[in-house]
């Protein structure tokens, strides 16, 4: 999912907010949302689709406020349904609150039966929900909001930067594990303005300048008299998702201090050092295999060149395509260049296989527009175990690196060859502590233990 949080008396926070999402719209395009503050009155819009059909200018003028709260859903727990859209709006002593939350908890079963048992009514299925509930409820019993958000942290696990409005300001957390983004950035001078995103490309869009992340186990606070920090957790341990740098997050945003643009090109040039192979031109699914193939040509000396090209608009498919459409399947969205291709030895670049089923379609039509030889290089290791932190892959059994062997993944695609960036390779690119990292879907080494009950329905 993609969060969005800005404090900005005199601005049009509705406008920015709805900006903040447009740039985070690769975060999820399942629902949307938008939360303004006007004093205590809470105005709120939210609805399936992507943030340009939720929203326009008549919806956005009737949002007034200093604060604004937005977030995009890509639903990993909770069904597809419009009542599970965010922020979630909860009524408190304080006076409301909304939260937008980026993650999943793994522990919802067990903070359902609590708050269940304390008379909550849950209206929604979302863990985002329970959060907000846990947090109200703290406030009730006489807590401030700062200490009521920190108390309901503490009964939260797993993964979560969420961004929080109220009638008085916007906090901005992180799970003590950092897993999912959260930066802060200003806006302005005289006074200065805060701006919370998932991701800095939410800032560029609004013209605020990058401040830094939020720190994994902190909460920020921002009111009218400016940014307070807390560090609310003993021992924090820095686990970002890497997958968020290698795929999820857009390349044009910033982590550590580099774009995960350079960041792919990167794990590209290691993929050619580790894994060359002759060939006459390589190129990356658009869009995400883009920079480490260029990087791979760059390392490798092989010339780059567009083989696919990708439909700019292909979002949700309102329409279902017909049999015939379904069964040629990609080319909704990727048709090959029939004379780049023609007659070549071919270096075809992605970021990861999760399923294979993309992958066996695309090669199969670049051998129908006439390569000869097609080799895949992927820049990450095999995707083996599932997520429980907030990222879409399907359960275990629908994952083929978990089910088949390299050399047996390469018969199953029909390629020439096929070579993995080596995990090894992976962590020593992104240049921090190999530590510092949830690496999981790679290695099963889930920093978050993983209840049971919640392992049973993903793992085989
Ligand atoms: P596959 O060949 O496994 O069907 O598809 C691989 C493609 O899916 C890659 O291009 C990759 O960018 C994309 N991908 C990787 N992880 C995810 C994910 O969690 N969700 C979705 N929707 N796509 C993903
Ligand atoms: Fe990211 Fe994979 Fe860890 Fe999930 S399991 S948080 S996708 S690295
Ligand atoms: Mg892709």
């Amino acid at each position: 999912c993609g969060v969005f949080g800005i404090y900005a008396p005199s601005e049009d926070v509705a406008k920015l907010t709805y900006f903040g999402l447009f740039a985070l719209q690769h975060r999820g395009q399942e629902s949307a949302g938008i939360a303004t503050f006007e004093g205590e009155k809470v105005h709120l819009h939210k609805d399936m689709g992507l943030v340009s059909q939720v929203f326009n200018e008549t919806i956005l003028s009737q949002l007034p406020g200093t604060i604004g709260i937005g977030h995009n859903r890509y639903s990993t727990t909770g069904s597809s349904r419009r009542v599970n859209a965010q922020p979630a709006v909860v009524e408190t002593r304080l006076g409301k609150l909304a939260l937008a939350h980026n993650g999943n908890l793994v522990n919802t079963v067990q903070l359902r039966e609590e708050l269940v048992n304390d008379n909550i009514n849950l209206v929604t299925t979302t863990d985002s929900e329970m959060i907000a509930y846990a947090i109200a409820q703290q406030v009730n019993a006489g807590a401030d909001w700062q200490d009521a958000a920190i108390q309901a942290f503490h009964r939260c696990k797993g993964a979560y930067s969420l961004v929080i409005g109220t009638p008085v300001g916007i906090m901005g957390v992180r799970d003590p594990n950092g897993i999912r983004p959260l930066v802060i950035g200003t806006l302005g001078e005289n006074p200065v303005r805060y701006v919370l995103a998932s991701e800095t490309c939410g800032l560029d869009i609004i013209g605020a300048d990058y401040l830094r992340d939020v720190e994994p186990g902190e909460m920020v606070w921002i009111t009218e008299a400016g940014m307070a920090s807390y560090h609310w957790i003993e021992q924090p341990e820095r686990k970002l998702c890497v997958f968020e740098m290698i795929y999820f997050a857009r390349p044009d945003s910033l982590m550590h201090n580099e774009t995960l643009y350079s960041y792919r090109m990167r794990l590209g040039r290691r993929l050619a050092e580790e894994s060359p192979v002759d060939a006459d031109i390589v190129f990356g699914v658009p869009d995400s295999g883009i920079p480490a193939a260029i990087g791979y040509s760059q390392a490798s000396g092989i010339t780059y060149a567009e083989g696919l090209i990708k439909n700019r608009y292909v979002g949700r498919t309102f329409i279902q395509p017909t049999q015939a459409m379904r069964e040629q399947g990609i080319r909704m969205k990727l048709n090959p260049l029939k004379d780049v291709l023609m007659g070549k030895k071919v270096i075809i670049i992605d970021d990861s296989i999760v399923r294979g089923t993309t992958s066996r379609k695309l090669v199969k039509a670049l051998r129908d527009a006439g390569a000869v030889e097609v080799h895949m290089r992927i820049s990450s290791p095999p995707v083996t175990h599932p997520c429980f932190y907030g990222i879409d892959t399907d359960s275990q059994d629908q994952l083929i690196a978990a089910r088949m062997s390299v050399a047996e993944i390469a018969e199953q695609l029909e390629v020439d060859s096929l070579a993995y960036l080596s995990w090894e390779g992976m962590l020593e690119e992104t240049r921090e502590d190999t530590d510092n990292f949830c690496s999981a879907c790679f290695t099963g080494n889930y920093p978050v233990a993983i209840p049971e009950n919640v392992k049973r329905s993903k793992l085989v």
